[in-house]
């Protein structure tokens, strides 16, 4: 039995892991990961972490970011959390640089800032635009040092619990796919997101599979706000990899087929760095009327780096030059990148509060998985790395207090275990026939094309009746690989399960929400409707395994409603 059980060892996992132990230094703690925890997604993260250090600007407050990060999200993220996440943030961030994260610098030594889409100051840190991978690996030399322990290239099958507590979660061993039970007074829940069910057009990895959800939505867990998905607007033409957002930080140009710089017809003042929603909506805008490239491989924009020049380009985005060359064929010092928006970020996640609770006593939720609602309805660039930090520390920090007033409870591991092995037994029947590949390109191609940045009733009903459909279909699914050593055809196939299910509530909360507002973008609402839609969606499974959909009011007390202008 484990005093606190954290499943996922990306950036939030890590540190509430760090904190956990830090704080509970008698506690028995571990983390459970599919992958090994530097391969988490976390380590793609480039372009850099928000905090109002002042170092660039001297005038820089927690409260201007405070309120960039309220408006950024269209006013529906709760107002507590989202000054709580601006606060700590100089904190996290100082933390991470004793820790040994080596940020860039400025002349005078101080952390580096540069500017961000959204944010009315220069208060990105970067480590140049490889700053996930250095926290990463950051967080998990400490965690190694501190002792926790680690179940790596475990998958989480489910979630545990009885009379309203968690009392552990069932894994499958990925090295011979032995399902076995783990106990556990208090579980942190920090799985990542879910945009990669956008398959095709996605800058996440493959492994983005919104596992944690899919689990807690199962065991009866509200989901918060899953119709928000962010659109980049820069992910690569062919691959949807990202470009991150430091390119247009740095200075780079979007530019049209006529070679104008089109954002000053959509956001005069901020132009490229404009908040994402806003920019992606404009990329498509220009393509939809014409003003965009064609290819083989589709309409595109381009981000123009080239007056940037070589030496500013080796220094400080040289991993986004690696990657145009490799994937598009371009060196972003000689040429502009063909790029077009991707989907990339999970606004919803588990319904929990600034506290990380969720209604389920003993399970917390962190980082992307995890909807404490400081994004609302659009993220900042910069404010996730922040977030997985920020929050990954409160749960650590909450548990101090709660876990003496958690009880060990037991569980019946066999039934558990029995449960799990006859779910995933249904997948050799011989009556079953469909195929991993063949529902997940449908599943991608509905939701891109139904369920995008630009949304309307009637497909937005297409895509709800063919995410149903899928979900139906895949009841006959199958595994071709009888092997038990690194089955990978077994897990794509639990992914796929997570993501039908959640995309069920991505679809259904879109077609709900008669309204625009941040990345969720209705042709037929176009307005913002906050007498009627100043709410967050919870979606929840019933008995039957559909989507049923409420309401919660939105935390205000900081900001009163404006209208949202660039
Ligand atoms: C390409 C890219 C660039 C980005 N750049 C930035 C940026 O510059 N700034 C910024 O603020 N944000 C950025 N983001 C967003 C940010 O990186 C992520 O939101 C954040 O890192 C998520 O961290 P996490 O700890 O929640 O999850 P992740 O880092 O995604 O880790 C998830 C963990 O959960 C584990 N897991 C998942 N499912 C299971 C399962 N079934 N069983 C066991 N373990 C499981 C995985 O093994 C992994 O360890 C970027 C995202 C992408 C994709």
């Amino acid at each position: 039995m484990y005093d606190i059980l954290i499943v996922g060892a990306g950036g939030g996992g890590l540190y509430a892991a760090m904190e956990a132990i830090h704080k509970n230094p008698q506690a028995k703690i571990a983390v459970v990961s599919k992958v090994y925890p530097p391969r988490s997604h976390t380590s793609a993260a480039q372009g850099g972490v928000n905090a109002a250090l002042a170092n660039k600007h001297k005038d820089d407050t927690i409260e201007l970011h405070t309120f960039d990060t309220i408006k950024g999200s269209d006013y529906l993220a709760d107002q507590d959390a989202a000054a709580y996440l601006c606060e700590m943030a100089p904190k996290v961030v100082r933390e991470l640089e004793n820790l040994g994260a080596p940020f860039s610098r400025f002349p005078d030594g101080s952390i580096a800032q540069r500017p961000f889409g959204g944010a009315n100051r220069h208060r990105c840190c970067y480590c140049a635009d490889k700053t996930g991978h250095t926290i990463l690996q950051t967080l998990y030399e400490q965690a190694l040092r501190m002792g926790v322990e680690f179940y790596n290239e475990y998958f989480l099958l489910s979630l545990e619990h009885q009379d309203g507590a968690c009392n552990g979660v069932v894994v499958m061993s990925q090295r011979n796919s032995k399902v076995m039970a783990i106990p556990a007074k208090a579980i942190i829940m920090a799985t990542g997101g879910y945009a990669k069910m956008y398959w095709h057009k996605s800058s996440n990895a493959a492994g983005l599979s919104g596992d944690g959800q899919g689990v807690a939505l199962r065991a009866g867990i509200g989901l918060k706000d899953m119709e928000f998905v962010q659109f980049h607007p820069t992910g690569l033409r062919k691959s949807g990899l990202l470009v991150s957002e430091a390119a247009r930080g740095e200075g780079g140009y979007l530019i049209n087929n006529k070679g104008e710089r089109f954002m000053s017809n959509y956001a005069p003042e901020k132009m490229e760095l404009g908040p994402r929603d806003l920019v992606s909506r404009s990329i498509e805008m220009e393509i939809r009327h014409g003003r965009g490239f064609e290819s083989a491989a589709g309409s595109f924009i381009k981000l123009d780096l080239t007056h940037l020049g070589k030496d500013l380009i080796m220094a400080r985005l040289p991993q986004i030059r690696e990657l145009a060359i490799d994937f598009e064929g371009v060196d972003p010092i000689k040429e502009p990148i063909p790029i077009r928006p991707t989907a990339h970020y999970s606004m919803g996640g588990i319904d929990c509060d600034v506290s990380t609770r969720t209604e389920m006593k003993g399970l917390y939720a962190v980082g992307e998985c995890a909807a404490p609602s400081v994004h609302g309805a659009n993220r900042l660039g910069g404010n996730s790395l922040l977030e997985i930090l920020v929050f990954g520390k409160r749960a650590g920090l909450e548990l101090q207090n709660d876990l003496p007033t958690l009880k060990p409870r037991s569980m019946n591991e066999r039934v558990a275990v029995e449960r799990q092995e006859r779910r995933l037994a249904q997948f050799y029947q011989p009556d079953h026939h469909e195929r991993l590949d063949v529902l997940r390109n449908e599943m991608g191609k509905t939701l891109g094309e139904n369920v995008g940045i630009y949304r309307e009733k009637k497909n937005l009903s297409k895509g709800v009746e063919e995410i149903a459909a899928l979900r139906e279909r895949f009841k006959k699914i199958k595994v071709h690989d009888n092997s038990r050593v690194f089955n990978t055809n077994l897990q794509q196939v639990l992914e796929l399960q997570n993501m039908l299910d959640l995309a069920a509530c991505v679809s259904q909360g879109a077609l709900a929400r008669e309204e625009s507002r941040g990345g969720h973008s209705r042709e037929d609402f176009p307005k913002r409707d906050d007498a009627n839609w100043h709410k967050h969606t919870i979606a929840k499974f019933n008995a039957q395994g559909e989507v049923e959909l409420s309401h919660k009011p939105v935390t205000m007390g900081l900001y009163p409603l404006e209208e949202r202008t660039y």
